[in-house]
């Protein structure tokens, strides 16, 4: 019996009968996240259905899942269009039809003629009028719940019947006791824990199943403004774990050096990166480690605040990490950084994966020994065998790219031993990606965040055309024009998802295509399965000027920076995310030129690639893109936690919760402030197995 728990002995038994089938069933509770009385308590169900009533097959309309009591008046088993098991039931009000496609001697028998049966099920429009598509049977004789009957979540092989058995024991054994003060209840309006969590596994007739499966039912918005309130705790805790770290205070006075460097550049710098700069060096004297968000549109200029931090750094003696998520990247931030840099005596390294063996080589033992300042790499960086001598700032490039691990593992490579408090780098992660005010006041609540509000000057922004696939003649007509004026094009081509051995031939197609159409037009082409020493030439190509289209997968998506660059083509722009192509438009519109962004789609659209496309078409604002992209897909690709997959939210939905989330931060606060005796049980309660995450 090697699946217990959906097997019919096993629902009937006591599953603790047979060890091997405790194990079985164990396994798919854990699955679940199942572990303790106290998980299970929180596994709330799906949706609700209603046996409390009975319902006059009149009345019974189709799409509605009801439950009526009729008896039957024939039964048959046809072998023809198909096998299938059809009978024919009536009650005072009217006739209806059942039809099982599946079933089983004993369902041949039950359904006796002339016996009365209760019948659950969903009607639908029937060819010869309303029936039931494999409806439950059951006897008259079962009294009527008084109770909605839940449906929990649940995995391959677990019925609900086990499910429910063991929620229902985890209520008599676990913990329900109140983790707030009564004040907070009358305060926040709060139902208490213990009726909240009942009603939601046994909501009594009388309450709306809308309510509940929308989630909008006072014991919803107890238990959402509990993990709410869990989260804010969590991450208050970490701040002040945080300020009990020791960092090295960059003391150096970063004056003349921070001047010489403003010469050396060809423009002024804003007045928001100017604040910013001075933001993170007021963190940087500190002696515990500053967390910094840098936030700021794409080509608003965080690559220059990221070379005035390291300036400060190193200036005070500690060496400086800088992490990008793809080579290209690094190699461009590698020629800026170093051109900017190494003018003042900084010695720049970089190290990626694909470095030679003896450059490598070289890299690590100029990082070992202290000689490199500034490192900058992928996440080679983390991988291999790399000692810093004494790191002291780690800057995280497009932040959201990178998992929550890997920014933990960078930040231990300035761990250093022999010390009683843990010893940590300064943190700073940038993003393009700006995090809507709800994500920021939720997952980023412990960091401090600085924004580059403002791009520099004379940028105009970049008109977006949407273009459907059959006019694509007509894009051809704008690249050569755009040629012709001594500017250059990036054309992206579609992301295949289920291949990338697919995505990479298109993109050498498209090449081959397009070198084809514009005669006299030199046409290059990037992918990430090039020789690195390759990339890094078509780059200095493009960037030279030297290429005037650049056909590319989406391994330019971030990053990028070639301000002559002024028309970019999507293609199959609907089957790109918002936030991806809001970056791959920011890949233009970084010089002073008009910049045009095409993105050419195939119809038929879904309706979420249509609104993505809608939104693209309609603002240029990252601010804007990043709340609509929230709500078309959640919280989670804005956390970096593409590599994780974990859900850190169950309940709440910071897409509809706003309010619920501002409330519960004043929570937090007045609970650390007033009723410290309650944090770790409530803490205990919601967090039991997330807390270290949270600590990143
Ligand atoms: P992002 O914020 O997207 O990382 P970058 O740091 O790549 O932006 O900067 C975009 C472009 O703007 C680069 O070519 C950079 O040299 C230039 N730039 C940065 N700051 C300024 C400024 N204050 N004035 C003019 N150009 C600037
Ligand atoms: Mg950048």
């Amino acid at each position: 019996m090697s699946d217990p728990a959906g097997s019919p002995s096993a629902r009937k038994g006591s599953a603790t009968q047979s060890p091997r089938g405790v194990s079985g069933v164990q396994r798919k509770f854990e699955r679940l996240g199942l572990h303790e009385p106290a998980d299970f308590i929180v596994h709330v169900p799906l949706r609700y259905e209603d046996e409390t009533s009975i319902t006059p097959i009149a009345q019974a309309f189709p799409g509605a899942s009801v439950q009526i009591e009729a008896t039957v008046l024939d039964r048959q088993v046809l072998n023809r269009p198909r096998r299938q098991l059809v009978a024919t039931v009536s009650d005072a009000t009217g006739t209806l039809g059942l039809r099982w496609l599946n079933f089983y001697p004993g369902q041949i028998s039950q359904l006796a003629i002339g016996k009365t049966l209760r019948i659950r099920g969903e009607i639908r429009h029937g060819f010869h009028g309303p029936e039931m598509v494999h409806p439950r049977l059951g006897s008259i004789d079962k009294p009527l719940s008084n109770a909605l009957t839940p449906v929990y979540p649940t995995t391959d092989g677990l019925a609900q019947p086990v499910l429910r058995k063991a929620i229902e024991s985890a209520l008599q054994r676990a913990d329900l006791s109140e983790t707030l003060p009564q004040v907070f209840l009358e305060r926040y309006g709060l139902m208490p824990f213990e009726q909240a969590i009942k009603v939601l596994h046994h909501p009594p007739a009388s309450v709306s199943m809308n309510d509940l499966t929308e989630r909008g039912h006072p014991a919803w918005e107890r238990i959402k403004f509990d993990e709410l309130l869990a989260q804010q705790l969590s991450l208050a805790e970490a701040r002040a774990h945080r300020r009990a770290q020791r960092a090295q205070a960059m003391l150096a006075d970063p004056l003349l050096l921070f001047s010489r460097l403003r010469q050396a550049l060809p423009f002024a710098l804003t007045a928001a990166q100017e604040r910013v700069i001075e933001e993170i060096a007021g963190d940087m004297r500190r002696s515990f480690p500053m967390h910094r968000l840098l936030q700021g549109d794409v080509g608003s200029g965080k690559t220059i605040v990221a070379a005035f931090a390291a300036l400060q750094a190193i200036a005070s003696g500690a060496q400086v990490a800088i992490m990008a998520p793809t080579e290209i990247l690094a190699e461009q931030h590698f020629s800026k950084l170093s051109g900017w840099l190494q003018a003042l005596g900084v010695t720049v390294v970089w190290l990626v994966g694909s470095l030679g063996a003896k450059a490598r080589r070289e890299a690590l033992s100029a990082i070992e020994e202290g000689a490199a300042g500034l490192v900058v790499g992928t996440q080679a960086l983390i991988q291999e065998r790399v000692i810093f001598k004494r790191l002291g700032l780690v800057i995280m490039d497009e932040q959201h790219r990178f998992g929550v691990g890997q920014r933990l593992e960078l930040n231990r490579k300035g761990e250093r031993a022999g010390h009683q408090v843990a010893w940590v780098p300064h943190q700073i992660n940038m993003s393009a990606t700006p995090i809507p005010r709800t994500l920021a006041m939720t997952f980023f609540a412990d960091l401090d965040v600085s924004v580059i509000d403002e791009l520099p000057p004379g940028r105009t922004p970049v008109l977006t055309k949407l273009i459907a696939d059959t006019r694509r003649d007509q894009v051809l007509g704008s690249v050569l024009s755009e040629v012709r004026q001594g500017r250059q094009v990036y054309w992206v081509c579609p992301l295949v998802e289920e291949s990338e051995a697919l995505q990479l031939q298109t993109a050498v197609d498209t090449h081959a295509a397009l070198s084809q159409a514009l005669a006299g037009v030199r046409v290059g082409l990037i992918h990430g399965k090039l020789p690195t020493v390759q990339k890094q030439q078509v780059m200095t190509d493009f960037r030279e000027g030297n290429v005037d289209v650049l056909v590319a997968t989406t391994v330019i998506e971030v990053g990028v920076d070639v301000p002559n660059a002024s028309l970019m083509i999507i293609e199959h722009a609907e089957r790109f995310g918002l936030a991806q192509l809001h970056q791959l438009r920011g890949r233009v519109g970084r010089g002073s030129h008009h910049a045009i962004c095409v993105l050419l789609y195939q119809e038929p659209l879904s309706m979420v690639a249509r609104q993505r496309l809608k939104a693209m078409y309609e603002t240029t604002d990252g601010f804007e893109i990043a709340r609509r992209d929230l709500e078309l897909r959640g919280p989670g690709e804005f956390l970096g936690l593409r590599q994780s997959g974990q859900q850190l939210l169950r309940f709440a939905r910071l897409e509809t919760d706003h309010e619920l989330v501002e409330r519960a931060r004043e929570a937090a606060r007045a609970l650390r402030e007033h009723y410290p005796g309650h944090v770790d049980a409530h803490l205990n309660r919601w967090m039991r197995r997330r807390q270290d995450y949270l600590r990143s």
